[in-house]
Parts: structure tokens; sequence; C-alpha cells
């Protein structure tokens, strides 16, 4: 078994990423661009980082501080541990802010982290995208599928958790998915079996009494969707 959970809009209540474009750099216009499809996400990360102006170290911890998680976030990531369920958080987002926000819950050591990096440049910021491909047509910077095909073994029941666009390529190869908002309704759409849920709490309850009852099971399209992705890669 294998825990992959999302972290803005998911372990963060809000999505951390935006917050912090729209603080300190030119959020509004260039994620209108974005949506309107002017460019991908990489180049929107790209103009977004060169815009974030006045970021010192006293303004950013203000920041982090004002961020808040799910309340069942470090009870849910410490218990797949005690159980021995393998936990990686799998994000679009930025190392920046998701390691401090994770050490802050105390449970940064207890997992996996694969996401997009932020590092000062002499032009401001510059963020890069160790997961990226180009065999994945996904609303990514860094790919979510490929993150947790990298992490996987075929028989491993993979469980998902997560909310947002970028969630979307990953969740096709899972077999337990909880699902919110954006994400609910591309599941829906694309006829993806999943659970909705409003916090973490809530998918704690449901995985431990699935637990219970032996229900945590492959999802034979997921395996399906997996083994052809190992194929053509
Ligand atoms: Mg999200
Ligand atoms: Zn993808």
């Amino acid at each position: 078994m294998r825990l992959f959970l999302d972290f803005d809009g998911t372990i963060a209540t809000n999505d951390v990423g935006d917050e912090l474009f729209r603080t300190f750099g030119d959020f509004e216009r260039l994620h209108g661009e974005l949506l309107r499809g002017d460019y991908n996400v990489a180049e929107y990360y790209r103009r977004s980082a060169a815009s974030l102006t006045d970021v010192t170290d006293e303004r950013f911890d203000a920041f982090l501080t004002s961020q808040d998680l799910d309340s069942g976030a470090a009870a849910l990531i410490t218990w797949a541990t005690r159980e021995g369920i393998p936990t990686v958080v799998v994000s679009d987002g930025f190392d920046r802010y998701i390691e401090p926000l994770l050490q802050r819950e105390g449970v940064r050591s207890l997992v996996d982290l694969a996401c997009n990096t932020l590092t000062p440049s002499s032009e401001g910021f510059r963020p890069e995208f160790p997961g990226a491909t180009e065999s994945c047509s996904c609303f990514c910077a860094s790919c979510k599928r490929n993150a947790l095909l990298m992490r996987s073994a075929m028989d491993d029941v993979m469980i998902y958790v997560g909310d947002g666009r970028s969630d979307a390529c990953a969740v096709e190869f899972c077999d337990v998915v909880f699902a919110k908002g954006i994400l609910a309704a591309s599941c829906t759409e694309r006829g993806i079996p999943h659970h909705p849920y409003r916090t973490l709490t809530d998918v704690m309850m449901i995985l431990q009494a699935k637990l219970r009852d032996g229900s945590l099971r492959p999802r034979r399209q997921a395996r399906l969707a997996r083994q052809r992705a190992v194929a053509t890669e």
C-alpha cells in the first residue's frame, strides 16, 4: 500500500503557491493568462517567480505563519507511517513553502516529497521542475503521474488524495481515490471511482474502516493503466 497526498488545497487549506504569488508577485494577471491558455504551467511559474519582489526572510516567515494546514494532515500521515504505509507528497508547488510547513507540523521526516524547487537567483527567484516530462499532456510543470509510477510496484495498492487540476493525470493510475473540488468533478466526468471528502480526518476514518474490513483492494482499470504506462515509457 502507498499513500500519495497532494499539497496545495489538500494538506494545506489554501493553494499556498497561489497565495505566495498573490502576496509577493503579479498573480491575477499571470494566472489569468495561464487559464486562458497563453502558456503552460512551467512558463507560468517562470514568469510568476520572476515577478516576486520584497521576499525578505521576515516577510516570508510571516506569510508561512498565516497559512493553515488541514487539521487532520499530521494525524493522517502519522497514522499511515504507523501502519507501514509509505507516504509521498506529490505537488506541483514548491519545496520553499512545502518543506517548512510540513516541518512545522512535525511530519517532514515521515514523507517522501516530489515537487518543484524555487531558488533565489540574481533576477529574483528561479523555478526548476525535476519531474517535468513530455510524455504526459497534464496541467503540471512536474508530472504527478510519473512521480507516482516511479515510486510504485505493479502490485501496490495506490491511494491518492487531491483536489485540483494537477492531480487529474495521476488518479487514473490509482486504486483508491479521494477527491474534492475540481478533481472530484474531473473524476466524475471521466468515470473514475472516488470518495468525496471534506477533510483529511474524513480520509483517515474511511481508510481505517477499509483497512479493517479488507476493502483496500486494487482497481482493475488502474492496474491496466499502470501496465500500459510502464510499457510505453
Ligand atoms: Mg491541490
Ligand atoms: Zn502528468
